[in-house]
């Protein structure tokens, strides 16, 4: 079986555009799913999305934002949201766009992760320069991080945090867009902050620092583990049903694992690999994601559009990073 790279692969497929992720008119808008817990969803997709739980002691935040300026946003957001201190900031990911905010929290915030993040957060100039890809011209703004703060405390698979009659779950379920990520579970809700681990039915994911296996097994053990989720809220993207989520994507690796594993045994060269596989967007976008696209006060032709070639785009891509994982497996 193949290993897990210890690096995010950095090869793209030609013409690769990729989700653009800049701060820039970037705008969170709250939306209540219990008393005191909100996702704070972006206004333009991909953007990154966050999140705030509040108990009757303490506040969580849920990832920190692109930038220190973005990361000050969010506590401005979360400061209209609830008067109970923010103690804690989970990161869902090691990447930049979720962490790269962290040191602008005050010291006392205490970050939390899984343990194979923060193992993941030690190389500030490479993931700088990973996620310059995403800023469609505002990379400059990377230049205002100087530093990378790594979480305060670290869990293997599972931890829970009691914020005064509000429990969260925190869980590691194994590998899928990178090795750590992590969901943040809010039992009263029945909602979960998935980061990039897992998205709206019928977007592309991104198969970064992996493969299709161990990501589909690591979605098994979180549909064994959270029987009573229903809402997904991702780290971009549309919120949605996280059964009909897990399902698609469950699917989508399946098939994916098997036409690049025919590929290589039949000795394919990564061109002819692209043709062989299946391509879940050909005929467009699932009716789904374009339901919830519509929801978002962006023009709603441009976004679908977008959306599509980004999709487009991450599947190339995932042919690519399981076809480089299995020729070197
Ligand atoms: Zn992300």
């Amino acid at each position: 079986m193949a290993r897990i790279p210890t690096r995010e692969i950095a090869e793209r497929p030609e013409g690769y555009g990729g989700p653009n992720l800049s701060p820039v008119g970037l705008e969170l808008r709250p939306h209540e799913l219990a008393g005191n817990v909100y996702a704070l969803m972006a206004n333009i997709p991909p953007k990154d999305n966050n999140g705030l739980v509040a108990g009757r002691d303490a506040a969580l935040v849920i990832d920190a934002g692109i930038t220190p300026e973005m990361s000050a946003r969010i506590q401005e957001t979360t400061a209209t949201l609830t008067d109970r201190p923010v103690r804690y900031l989970v990161n869902t990911t090691y990447h930049g766009d979720h962490t790269f905010g962290n040191a602008a929290f005050p010291d006392e915030v205490v970050i939390v992760s899984s343990r194979v993040n923060k193992e993941n957060m030690n190389d500030l100039a490479f993931e700088k320069q990973v996620r310059s890809g995403n800023m469609y011209g505002d990379a400059a703004l990377l230049d205002t991080i100087t530093e990378w703060r790594r979480p305060d405390l670290v869990f293997d698979s599972y931890a829970e945090i009691d914020l005064g009659g509000r429990l969260v779950e925190l869980h590691h379920f194994g590998p899928g867009n990178g090795p750590g990520d992590t969901v943040v579970y809010v039992p009263e809700a029945r909602a979960a902050w998935t980061g990039n681990f897992l998205c709206h039915a019928g977007i592309a994911h991104m198969l970064l620092q992996g493969g299709p296996v161990p990501y589909a097994e690591s979605l098994r053990r979180m549909r064994a583990a959270l029987p009573d989720l229903e809402t997904l809220v991702p780290g971009h993207g549309p919120m949605g049903d996280a059964r009909e989520a897990v399902d698609t994507l469950l699917a989508y690796l399946e098939r994916l694992h098997d036409d690049v594993e025919a590929s290589v045994r039949a000795g394919r060269s990564l061109e002819e690999t692209y043709a062989a596989c299946a391509d879940p967007w050909a005929e467009g976008l699932d009716r789904r994601l374009v339901a919830a696209i519509e929801g978002y006060q962006v023009p709603r032709d441009r976004a679908v559009q977008g959306m599509l070639a980004l999709c487009r785009d991450l599947h190339r891509l995932n042919v690519l990073a399981t076809y480089r994982l299995y020729r070197a497996g």
